[in-house]
């Protein structure tokens, strides 16, 4: 029996259907209002819709309540309140109040604040979020909430995000209105992101410290095949996966995440999930849902989920696609460009901001993206470079070379596509072509930001994204906002000319991959921040800081705190990483390492007096080559532990992640890659650990 996936679809959601149902008209009204223009909303509105939720909650099985919230940790919280009141002798009653909803009171001392709250200070606030609507997961009502501080600092990742909305919108709209659009009241942006996971066998991933601890292997040599082949990209689903999927996307459904696409990804083992765009707050919120449920279902599918940006050595990492756009509350995409963009200087106009915001705020973008983790992609042999550049494919090019030098653009008109046999259909062909090596690339009607990493929010990029483009447009406007109606166009396009010779250096439109590439874009000044500890400082630089707090997105303290919890964040991960590391070294490898060296001079010692023979030179030189590998080993596993301390006891954050970097990383790089080559002469039987071929191939 199918099910009836209509019926399922937010069957766990308070969405717009359940209000109307349960909520009284006057009331429903002052909530839409604040859900669609942003407005302030009355305790009595809230305590009426809390009643209504709670009732809702509990028909549907919920028994507590929960101010769900996204920390700096980068995951989400809950601390769950169940709805109960005693009220005498054994009774009781189910209840939840406008106050409740509205605001919660979490001890925030152990989350990180960058040194914004002192910890006697552990006072934090929960805000519900009536835009993200709230929903059932595990029998808990999540309420969907901002997470700040006693006076009122951002401590979330869901402040700055509400907040840069905010702005964009005001800036687009402001815009328009120079434009003539007095129709449009607000613009929201969309978000739409593509994520890449991993799966693996759940026995497998029990019997790895490094997995459990760190989610990527720190050992481990390729096995014979990886992804050369071409041939898991798009492939047939394996029936476990297929099963995995299935699940996954029912249980999305009811949460009202609307997952869209799933395929095979590139390397063995690796798949995808992309979902339809929705507002960027509630594709935050949903991108975060879906992570959290896709590790419980492959939980129970007796598989594991790694979201890590670099699971394995040697084959692709995993990221995440942001594809950006604007939608008016008309509903047009604003970056939509029509059947002749070359004549539409409204699409022309936002096109050609962000194209400014990209070039001038590269190296916030850059930070945006940054984690240890994804330093394993960004700067590395694979996705895209850590270099920001644009590709706007040809047909965009011509045109704003056109506008450039005041040439006249020849639309080629609509291209009729015919794949050569008279059976296919013919059909239109789009006006840019695919260029899967663009970190930001014009997709269309969108821009796909591809650096991010896969187990990042999606946040921080579109903070720096919507404040980035606001700042642009507010510029575009202060320049037309006094230009007499008769001359608008001529200054529109003299902007517009303006800003492309100024910002064209940042569109490339070539393979991203390349050495020359980055040749050429030293060459144009783009930055080529390669790791987390080289782009962190951007952001408290004096621009970053002037960014931020002239379209209060952040406070100066609140862009410091954050700049601490970056590098806090890396150096704790790759000081776990470390000891990981060690431990797997010391106490698995190397005594597996030694008693298969022992058990080879047994065997050699047995056959001299079988045979009565003396070692042959084979036996020699195996026996040779496992004990100076161990020596060498050893050598390089003092040589961590030593680095270790030494990072451990450099007290400049920043001094302390370069170190991490540069020195840290690069000790542990050379001891995996001594052991790994010693793993490649052991039997299986004696190795500690499951290997690769066991780990991507076994499903
Ligand atoms: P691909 O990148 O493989 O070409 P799609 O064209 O299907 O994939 O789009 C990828 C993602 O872009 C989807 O999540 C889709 O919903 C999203 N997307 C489409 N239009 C917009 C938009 N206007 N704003 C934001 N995201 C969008
Ligand atoms: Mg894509």
């Amino acid at each position: 029996m199918g099910k009836n996936i209509p019926e399922l679809y937010g069957s766990l959601v308070f969405n717009d259907k359940v209000m109307r149902n349960k909520l009284p008209k006057d009331v429903y009204k002052a909530l839409r209002k604040t859900i669609e223009n942003g407005t302030h909303l009355e305790l009595d509105v809230a305590n009426a819709v809390a009643v209504a939720m709670k009732e809702w909650a509990v028909e549907n099985g919920a028994t507590h309540f929960t101010h769900w919230f996204q920390p700096m940790t980068g995951i989400t919280a809950e601390k769950h309140d169940s709805f109960i009141t005693p009220t005498g002798d054994c009774e009781i009653n189910m209840d939840f109040s406008g106050k409740e909803l509205v605001k919660g009171e979490p001890d925030a001392s152990s989350f990180p604040s960058g040194g914004l709250r002192a910890t006697f200070e552990a006072r934090g606030y929960t805000a519900w979020d009536p835009t993200s609507p709230a929903f059932i997961k595990d029998g808990t009502l999540c309420i969907p909430t901002a997470f700040c501080s006693y006076s009122g600092e951002a401590l979330d990742k869901k402040t700055p995000l509400l907040r840069s909305m905010e702005t964009l919108s005001r800036e687009a709209v402001r815009l328009l209105r120079i434009l003539g659009r007095d129709d449009i009241t607000r613009v929201l942006a969309t978000v739409g992101p593509e994520q890449e996971y991993f799966l693996i066998d759940k026995d497998l991933y029990k019997k790895r410290k490094d997995l459990i601890f760190c989610g990527r292997t720190l050992l481990g040599s390729p096995a014979p095949k990886g992804q050369e082949m071409e041939d898991h990209y798009f492939g047939v689903l394996k029936p476990r996966i297929s099963a995995f999927m299935h699940d996954l996307d029912e249980e999305l459904w009811k949460l009202g995440i609307p997952a869209k696409t799933k395929h095979n990804e590139v390397a063995p083992a690796q798949h995808e999930l992309a979902p339809v765009f929705e507002t960027a707050n509630i594709a935050a919120d949903h991108n975060q849902v879906t992570m959290e449920i896709m590790k419980k279902v492959a939980e129970k599918h007796g598989l594991v989920c790694l979201l890590h940006e670099k699971p394995f050595e040697g084959i692709n990492g995993s990221g995440k696609h942001n594809n950006w756009s604007l939608t008016a509350n008309d509903g047009s995409n604003l970056l939509n460009p029509g059947k002749t963009p070359a004549e539409n200087t409204q699409f022309l106009l936002f096109l050609t901001a962000v194209i400014q915001a990209v070039d001038e705020y590269a190296d916030l973008l850059r930070v945006s993206v940054a984690s240890a983790g994804n330093d394993h992609r960004l700067g590395a042999n694979e996705a895209p470079p850590a270099i920001i550049s644009i590709f706007l494919g040809e047909e965009l090019s011509a045109i704003l070379d056109s506008i450039e030098n005041d040439t006249f653009f020849k639309d080629p008109g609509r291209i009729l596509m015919s794949a050569g046999a008279t059976v296919l259909p013919h059909f239109i062909k789009d006006n840019t072509d695919r260029n899967r090596t663009s970190p930001f690339a014009f997709t269309g009607n969108k821009f796909e930001f591809r650096m991010l990493g896969s187990h990042a929010s999606v946040s921080g990029p579109n903070v720096v994204l919507n404040t980035a483009v606001a700042e642009i447009l507010s510029q575009f406007s202060d320049r037309l906002c006094n230009v007499p109606k008769d001359h608008l166009h001529d200054e529109i396009m003299s902007l517009l000319k303006d800003t492309i010779r100024s910002h064209k250096k940042v569109v490339f439109n070539g393979n991203g991959y390349t050495d020359e590439w980055i040749e050429e874009a030293q060459k144009r000044g783009l930055a080529n921040l390669r790791s987390s500890a080289d782009a962190f400082p951007k952001f408290i630089s004096p621009k970053s800081m002037d960014l931020f707090t002239r379209h209060q997105i952040f406070t100066e303290e609140e862009i410091r705190s954050r700049y601490e919890i970056f590098l806090e964040n890396y150096r704790k991960t790759i000081y776990i990483e470390a000891k990981t590391l060690v431990e797997m070294a010391e106490k698995e490898f190397l005594p597996s390492l030694l008693a298969y060296t022992g058990d080879m001079i047994k065997i050699a010692f047995a056959k001299q007096n079988f045979l009565s023979r003396t070692a042959s030179d084979a036996e020699k030189f195996f026996i040779e080559h496992l004990s100076s590998g161990y020596e060498e080993a050893f050598q390089l596993l003092s040589d961590l532990k030593s680095s270790l301390c030494t990072a451990q006891a450099i007290s400049d954050p920043l001094k302390n992640a370069q170190y991490c970097h540069d020195t840290l990383l690069s000790s542990m790089e050379k001891l995996r890659a001594t052991l790994d080559d010693l793993e490649t002469r052991m039997p299986s039987d004696y190795l500690p650990y499951p290997t690769y071929d066991q780990l991507l191939f076994s499903i």
